[in-house]
């Protein structure tokens, strides 16, 4: 299948596109590049070895959408293009609101008018807001008491695409819902380079490991949690990426709905534990103030995803630690170097 990746020069989708390949696909990758870096896709196709064909646009613009459907006739999308800064997006609401739901709503615009009708989403756990029981399952409550912009941009984006398939009973919509994605492609050549200070715990861990920062603050040891810290469910990205596979191969007709996760719960002590433990280097921390917005503790049931894509989580905790450790000392600059 022709598949188009929407952000597809970022940090997952680079990874899915390697999966993609690997699994018989062609890969179209269209980016504005806001956040990522075309040396992402050069190293993609170096790893792939396979041609991959790249266009630098934003989703929202109508007519280089259109010429990219008339150029290489996608036969399904996968959309990961769009914002996803937490904090920015409590700061510029409008923008983030402006990028991620009018992305979705030209691309859906452009799909219907080249019968176009596969589509698989980036969506997140946050979709869940605070979590009245663990593990989430894919029925969990979600789109109540969200604490921030970003996350309501993908409980909205959900819906939007539910009510594009129920007016259209022949679009297919798959939902993925992201735990926290960490890790990189054991080549160490792709990872996650975010541009400015780090939001995401792993990126803030390997930054303090290869000297860029001195230490880690740990937000907060007071939770409800085995040791006080906020715990979440961490899957390799290879694992997250061979999860759009599966979703494109096994998805049933109409719209579904996965959680991408392991199931298992660690904590930032956890995780400072074990990238100390598969690196050998050390992380010196300093427990600070909660941030505002988190919450104590999230993590999958991922048993759907396993019982009707035939997916699971294989990489362990310490298969990421060490990914994300190769990729970081490789790369101490990340793309920019
Ligand atoms: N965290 C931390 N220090 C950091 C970044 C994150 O202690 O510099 C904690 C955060 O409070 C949460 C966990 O690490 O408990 C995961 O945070 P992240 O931002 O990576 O993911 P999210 O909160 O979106 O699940």
């Amino acid at each position: 299948m022709r598949v188009l990746l929407t952000g597809g020069a970022g940090y997952i989708a680079s990874h899915i596109a390697i999966e993609l390949i690997a699994a018989g696909h062609d890969v179209i990758v269209a980016d504005d590049l806001s956040n990522s870096s075309p040396l992402a896709v050069e190293r993609v196709r170096r790893i792939a070895g396979a041609p991959i064909s790249f266009t630098e646009l934003d989703v929202r613009d109508e007519a280089a959408l259109t010429a990219l459907f008339e150029k290489e006739s996608p036969e399904a999308v996968i959309h990961l293009a769009g914002l996803k800064a937490v904090g920015e997006s409590v700061a510029q609401p409008l923008r983030y609101y402006d990028v991620n739901i009018n992305t979705t709503l030209t691309l859906l615009r452009v799909m219907a008018a080249h019968d176009v009708s596969t589509i698989v989403f980036s969506s997140s756990a946050t979709v869940y807001g605070t979590p009245t029981a663990l593990p989430l399952t894919e029925e969990s409550q979600v789109g109540v008491g969200l604490t921030n912009p970003y996350g309501w941009t993908k409980s909205m984006i959900e819906q939007i695409l539910r009510d594009a398939a129920a007016a259209d009973p022949g679009l297919n919509v798959v939902l993925l819902r992201y735990f926290n994605p960490i890790g990189a492609h054991p080549s160490g050549l792709i990872g996650e380079d975010p541009k400015d200070i780090p939001n995401n715990l792993m990126p803030y861990i390997t930054q303090v490991a290869v000297g860029r920062r001195d230490h880690l603050s740990i937000f907060g040891n007071d939770y409800d949690t085995p040791d006080g810290t906020g715990v979440r469910d961490y899957i390799h990205v290879v694992d997250l990426a061979a999860g759009h596979v599966a979703a494109l191969d096994h998805a049933p007709s109409g719209v579904s709905t996965y959680n991408l996760g392991t199931g298992q719960g660690v904590s930032v002590l956890d995780l400072v534990r074990a990238f100390e433990a598969a690196t050998g280097v050390s992380i010196p921390y300093e427990i600070v103030e909660r941030r505002p917005g988190d919450i104590a503790a999230c993590y999958a049931s991922a048993d759907k995803a396993e019982r009707e894509l035939g997916w699971h989580a294989a990489k362990t905790l310490e298969d990421a630690c060490a990914d994300s450790w190769r990729w970081q000392s490789m790369n101490p600059q990340g793309y920019a170097a």
